[in-house]
């Protein structure tokens, strides 16, 4: 359980990103370029977690770089936030090869470090963003389509909060449905950040059936482009964002 001051907090957030520095639990960690801890204010009232680095955040070691990402500052930019304002990360810090999906057993390992992130940081709001992250952190099946928008009242890491699905950028860049449909749920999350959390929550978190349906499987940006690459924050992007 988490503990302390936001000062406190904080520290302890840096030291789990120096031990995950290290981290050689799973196959992933021999082919990373850098672990993608997360960044952003280390006591945000908005979290969100998307589903595992692609190219571009295994090059910078910072979470949605690319063009999701951009989309996703946009989004922010639109409701009057910046990343300083929030904390990204996602449900797995090292790059699946050829941004395939994450396996089962990579969920289970790094689970618990997308937990312990919750527990330090203390959100109110968590964003899922796209299937693997929701049904990883709702417990349930369902998937985004069907769940999106909708908040959800949760315990996470043993925590109240309120979970808010959202489609995942990278899908929403394909499909401009998809993109309105995500900024029209994101339009909300003002409104969300100041609602009082609700006392009863709902089912802790299980690992999920990672097997998704074809057409809700998320692919990361795989080509490197260079045009699309944005510059590291600072010398050391993971701990500098931290607000
Ligand atoms: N997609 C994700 O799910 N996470 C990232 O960090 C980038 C793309």
């Amino acid at each position: 359980m988490a503990e302390g001051s936001a000062a406190a907090r904080r520290e302890e957030l840096i030291a789990l990103y120096r031990r995950l520095r290290d981290c050689h639990t799973c196959p992933l960690a021999a082919r990373r370029t850098k672990l993608v801890f997360g960044s952003g204010n280390a006591d945000a009232d908005l979290m969100f977690v998307g589903e595992a680095p692609g190219f571009h955040e295994d090059q910078q070691g910072v979470p949605f770089v690319g063009r999701a990402g951009k989309l996703l500052d946009g989004l922010l930019a639109e409701i009057g936030m910046t990343r300083a304002d929030v904390f990204v990360a996602n449900c797995l810090k090292c790059r699946p090869p050829n941004n395939r999906d994450p396996l089962p057993e990579e969920i289970e390992e790094c689970t618990p470090h997308l937990l312990r992130q919750v527990e330090l940081i203390e959100p109110r709001v968590i964003c899922t963003l796209g299937n693997f992250a929701t049904k990883l952190l709702s417990g349930s099946p369902q998937g985004i389509t069907k769940v999106h928008g909708r908040p959800q009242n949760r315990e996470v890491a043993g925590r109240a909060v309120r979970l808010y699905p959202l489609f995942h950028p990278a899908a929403a860049l394909r499909t401009p449905a998809v993109q309105a449909a995500l900024r029209e749920d994101f339009i909300e999350l003002p409104a969300l950040l100041g609602e009082p959390l609700p006392a009863p929550v709902e089912a802790p978190p299980m690992a999920p059936d990672v097997a998704e349906p074809p057409n809700e499987s998320l692919r990361r940006e795989g080509d490197p482009k260079p045009d699309a690459l944005r510059k590291p924050v600072g010398a050391a992007p993971q701990l500098g964002l931290f607000g």
